[in-house]
């Protein structure tokens, strides 16, 4: 495993990449991506989940393009989405060439298996006379059979080679608007090949654990890969791959930027576990909380909680809070208790003060 203080470089002296209007690398703030679950073709399904995704504060958004039909049906996408699109690209360049004519804003492919080195300069050339970047997306399942063969399973250095053989292709016409992704389902391979990587080349890096998996399991198998790699100081643009709609992966995203200290512009939600001291239905009401704060861009804390023990505490230490007795709650806000309340209307009072809220 690499040290860390042989990284050169680090998140904000990587370059910087355009996707759209949105800026990747150098000392940018950390992106979130996500990706289309469904297919390519339906038009308004697909400009839907961006919408959601986009109001959980998604800021790139990834499509694949499995065919003609899709790659066509990119250029009404591209012309309604409110964020940047990306055509996610295998085995076809053509494909990748009709992604181009539809507009979009960057390309991924995988350099195990778009084929010859002619053909990705091909599908270079045309994104470079458009001032499209391009991911050279690299994942443990698909590397290049002759590096497979070569390590003999999928490692951290197979997969900085793969990445690095398509990076010499990219270079030799000139092309340098890239941006770099090595993934594997192993938190620690991605680690090591992230920081490897980090230690010989500038271009900026989108940070994943693929095929993570579903609910808790899934974002913890994210969390902790990309914990470790975002504390490491590297990492300029991060999807959590998760089996579930598009605005989750978002939500899990930013929750693990907030909770690093990287992006905080979310409500952050605190709430008491609950035990035998409590006297109301507490999950109840953290759940209609958050179903009412989960997509405001708001930098605040909000404590719901029970009872004398740590409930006052809490919910004055929070930006507003409740602590919940038997049928009633008290309100804080900005440390001070400010009403008290009826069970029935905890949760209104809450999320009224929480709108009012600067
Ligand atoms: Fe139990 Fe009170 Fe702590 Fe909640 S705040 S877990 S009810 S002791």
């Amino acid at each position: 495993m690499v040290n860390r203080d042989e990284i050169k470089y680090s998140r904000d002296n990587t370059r910087i990449v355009n996707v759209g209007d949105v800026a990747i690398g150098g000392s940018n703030p950390i992106s979130v991506q996500s990706m289309a679950k469904i297919a390519t073709t339906d038009v308004t399904g697909v400009l839907d989940q961006i919408e959601r995704a986009h109001r959980a504060g998604c800021d790139i958004f990834r499509v694949s393009v499995p065919d003609m039909d899709s790659a066509k049906s990119l250029a009404e996408i591209v012309k309604n989405s409110p964020i940047p699109i990306v055509a996610d690209i295998h085995f076809d360049y053509k494909l990748a060439l009709a992604s181009l004519e539809s507009n979009v804003h960057k390309l991924r492919i995988n350099p195990g298996n778009i084929g010859s080195a002619e053909r990705v300069k091909i599908v270079a050339n045309e994104a470079m006379s458009r001032d499209v970047p391009i991911r050279i997306g690299v994942n443990a399942g698909s590397l290049p059979k002759d590096i497979l063969r070569k390590y003999g399973k999928p490692c951290a250095d197979a997969l900085v080679e793969s990445a690095e053989r398509e990076i010499f292709i990219l270079r030799e016409i000139g092309f340098e608007n890239i941006v770099i992704s090595m993934k594997s389902s192993s938190p620690m391979m991605t680690l090591e090949a992230n920081m490897k990587f980090s230690q010989k080349y500038d271009y900026p890096l989108h940070i994943g654990v693929t095929e993570s998996g579903f609910g808790m399991q899934g974002i913890v198998a994210s969390t902790v890969g990309m914990t470790m790699i975002l504390s490491a100081g590297i990492g300029n643009t991060i999807r959590v791959s998760l089996t579930e709609p598009p605005e989750n992966e978002v939500r899990a995203a930013r929750e693990i930027l907030r909770f690093l200290d990287l992006r905080r512009y979310w409500v952050r939600l605190i709430s008491c576990p609950t035990c035998a001291r409590c006297k109301v239905d507490l999950p109840d009401i953290a759940n209609r909380v958050w179903d009412g704060v989960k997509d405001i861009k708001k930098d605040i804390e909000i404590a719901v909680m029970c009872c004398i023990v740590n409930g006052p505490g809490e919910a004055s230490d929070a930006d507003i809070g409740v602590a919940c007795g038997k049928n009633v709650g008290l309100i804080f806000k900005n440390g001070k208790e400010i009403a008290k309340v009826n069970y029935n209307e905890i949760v209104s009072v809450l999320l009224d003060e929480i709108g009012n809220l600067e």
